[in-house]
């Protein structure tokens, strides 16, 4: 017999179906015993009568959150039990057949309501637990319709999906990097991607013109603000492109997704608005201004762009740069505003050249940002030179770039969103790691992997690893 999906019992009044799911509430009306059997899909009234003994004696015993599987008789519910809140409301099952798959122990918490009072690290810990919450697996599932609706837009557009790899070498997006020792080469280490910024660049060079990917970027940050030590990027580049055409495709990939995903939130304004940098500081000191006319209002979506940043910036807090004055404001990799390639050129008026770079903005919250690139050697090797790279650091960490530029690289751009930050803001989350199936809490540990973990001697042998610090004590 096919198994249902609880939400699609409703359309088979007086059949026999089968059901599987858990027992989400018991509860007995003098002798008759009901559960509300839940899958993904919904909840479903159950009915257990004595008059089938056997099936009534076992019914008695059932806990919540076992598993059940369930053949029965769909039947119209009385008058006066419908329940117009849920889609299976006008009907019930009568229970011909009941088998228990698995029993449950008591849960560590309740998965009704939507669980913000709990302990997070708790929440964490038995995440598996926690993703039964209606909240949380709706957040998952509207994730993949959202990630689902990008493929196939940007399909349509002739981009082509395309994974890159993870272990590779340090790209510097301003973040320390996660390193993974070789077993093969004592003493040489990949680094876990900051971003695909390079392997896209070497896909335009490589011809393939339009590229995305739902990628994973892995940033050794501290515990700073709402941030994951991974998370996932829309990435996307383009070859023969300019600033507006990227900025045009993700306005347009945006507004789609409100218009199919959520319509009944509204765009304040579009075009999205378009900001100086410096326009945003001297008005909204910031350079993610929430201009939203009403902020109490959470279906008002309030996008715009920041542009016009300066290249370069003054500053020691940027990891994964050489100490010297100047360090990228965004990307190492951009290319400067056209009126500014003499100036980089000659390393002349560094403070005052500006970048291709663009950033979107949503309610306050960068969502979004990226860049023309320089495509030439000889632009993308000032850029380092500027950074203070010396000359055969640059040949050893970014040759294979400037190598790549030199045999016809199309110009080129791209942009990355923060998947996370938008699927959080779409569904009024109040931070990402509610819409990460797995997140690590902000010290970057997985209470529930428990994660970081110490390997083997034999394993740590074999990387050639000594480890001579004390182990940190374990929180
Ligand atoms: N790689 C950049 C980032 O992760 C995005 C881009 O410029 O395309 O911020």
């Amino acid at each position: 017999m096919p198994r249902f999906l609880i939400k699609d019992t409703a359309k088979h009044v007086g059949e026999k179906v089968r059901v599987c799911g858990w027992v989400n509430t018991w509860r007995a009306h003098g002798k008759i015993l009901f559960i509300d059997l839940r899958d993904i899909s919904g909840v479903l009234q159950v009915v257990f009568v004595p008059s089938s003994p056997e099936v009534y004696e076992l019914a008695k015993t059932l806990r919540p959150e076992w598993t059940v599987e369930i053949i029965g008789q769909i039947v119209k519910r009385p008058e006066n039990m419908v329940n117009e809140k849920i889609e299976t409301g006008q009907v019930e099952m009568s229970v011909e057949n009941l088998k228990v798959l698995s029993k449950a122990e008591t849960l560590p918490f309740s998965i009704e309501g939507d669980g913000y009072d709990i302990n997070e690290e708790i929440r964490m810990k038995y995440r598996y637990l926690d993703l039964r919450r209606e909240r949380l697996k709706n957040n998952l599932i509207v994730r993949h319709k959202l990630i689902q609706f990008v493929r196939n837009f940007l399909s349509q557009e002739n981009f082509i999906e395309i994974e890159t790899p993870i272990l590779t070498k340090s790209t510097p997006e301003g973040a320390r990097d996660y390193v993974v020792p070789s077993r093969m080469e004592a003493g040489s280490f990949y680094a876990l991607p900051q971003s695909p910024q390079q392997y896209k660049q070497l896909l335009m060079a490589g011809g393939l013109e339009k590229y995305f990917q739902i990628a994973k970027c892995l940033r050794d940050e501290d515990p700073r603000g709402d941030r994951q030590p991974e998370f996932t990027q829309l990435d996307m580049e383009a070859s023969f492109v300019e600033q507006a055409d990227v900025m045009d495709l993700t306005e347009r990939l945006l507004i789609s997704i409100v218009k199919n995903l959520y319509p009944n939130k509204k765009i304040q304004e579009t075009p999205f608005p378009r900001i100086d940098y410096k326009d945003a500081m001297a008005k909204y000191k910031t350079d993610r201004p929430d201009l939203r006319k009403d902020k109490t209002d959470k279906d008002v979506l309030a996008f715009c762009w920041v542009v016009n940043f300066p290249f370069f910036k003054t500053g020691s807090d940027e990891l994964g740069y050489p100490d010297g004055k100047w360090k990228p404001t965004h990307n190492p990799f951009s290319r400067p505003k056209e009126e500014f390639m003499e100036d980089l050129l000659h390393k002349k008026n560094i403070e005052k050249i500006l970048t291709t770079q663009y950033d979107i903005i949503l309610n306050g919250f960068e969502i979004g940002g990226g860049s023309i690139r320089n495509h030439t050697p000889e632009a993308l090797e000032k850029v380092f030179e500027i950074v203070g790279y010396k000359k055969e650091t640059i040949i050893e960490k970014f040759g294979h770039m400037m190598e790549a530029f030199k045999y016809g690289a199309p110009p080129h751009g791209g942009i990355a969103w923060g998947l996370d930050r938008l699927v959080s803001l779409m569904q009024d989350e109040p931070n990402i790691r509610e819409v990460i199936a797995f997140p690590k809490t902000g010290d970057g540990r997985d209470p529930m992997m428990n994660a970081p973990s110490e390997i083997s001697k034999n394993q740590l042998e074999e990387l050639h690893i000594k480890i001579e610090t004390p182990k940190k004590k374990k929180k």
